[in-house]
């Protein structure tokens, strides 16, 4: 067993762009059931270690595995998404002209690759995730609004509940309170603290107040010119004198 139990395992992953190394021999893990937040400065390579989670960009060097045996650097980016991993882009990208409601409809209908045609049947069990990922995302009782007349914040919440419907193994959030209130802010943190432990998540995010919400029961990584700078509590790497260093340019 190559992951030792990880649902991902990124291992000494080099991405060179004409010889520029966006990623350099990056090595890093996510256990079943954790919420990792992956925090860095512009340009240290998170958008690029996605990219090669998701098959968009493949690694000149190194392995990315996936579960026990997938290895994602030889994937397709379908097949990728098919195997169960998620992402979610920074801009929320739902279906404005239906209601809340379709939208987890019909990402539930995406998945099992069933045409989508709105109004079939729906089970009493997928109407019962439906009601419950709802509640989750906070828009229990907005089921019949169109998805256009949401605020930003409850259009980012419906992208996640669209993605939780597709029942992902692993779920990638690419800075998921950006554009947020400072309300909306805290309830995405108590929305993704609720997730932790039933899910393994990958969140890339700037706002160092939403991490640290979100970080207090978990493991934050600082990465910086495409390797890993820091690793370990938000107490720890915000005392590590390296992360200052980068951070504040001393
Ligand atoms: P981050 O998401 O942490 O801001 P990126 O992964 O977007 O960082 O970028 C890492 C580095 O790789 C940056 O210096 C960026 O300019 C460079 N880079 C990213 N994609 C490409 C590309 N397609 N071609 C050339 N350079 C790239």
């Amino acid at each position: 067993d190559t992951t030792h139990g990880a649902i991902l395992y990124l291992e000494e992953i080099t991405v060179s762009f004409d010889g520029f190394k966006a990623l350099n021999n990056l090595s890093l893990d996510i256990s079943v059931g954790e919420l990792r937040c992956i925090i860095g400065p512009n340009g240290a390579g998170k958008t690029t270690m996605m990219d090669v989670i998701t098959g968009k960009t493949r690694p000149s060097a190194g392995t990315a595995y996936f579960g026990q045996t997938m290895d994602l650097s030889r994937m397709t980016e379908y097949d990728i998404a098919h195997a169960g991993i998620g992402r979610k882009f920074q801009r929320p990208t739902v279906f404005e002209q239906h209601t809340v409601f379709e939208n987890l409809e019909l990402a539930m209908k995406v998945d099992k690759r069933v045409k989508p045609t709105l109004f079939s049947r729906l089970s009493s069990e997928q109407k019962g995730k439906i009601d419950e990922i709802l509640k989750l995302i906070r828009l229990n009782g907005q089921e019949i609004r169109l998805a256009g007349l949401l605020s930003h914040g409850q259009k980012q919440w419906l992208e996640i509940g669209m993605l939780l419907m597709q029942e992902p193994q692993l779920i990638l959030l690419d800075e998921p309170v950006a554009g947020m209130s400072d309300a909306e802010t805290a309830r995405t943190a108590e929305l993704l603290n609720e997730l932790r432990g039933k899910h393994s998540i990958m969140v890339v995010e700037h706002d160092m107040g939403f991490v640290t919400e979100i970080a207090q029961q978990g493991k934050v990584t600082v990465l910086h010119e495409g390797s890993v700078l820091a690793h370990g509590t938000m107490q720890q790497v915000q005392a590590d004198e390296r992360v200052i260093e980068v951070y504040l340019g001393r």
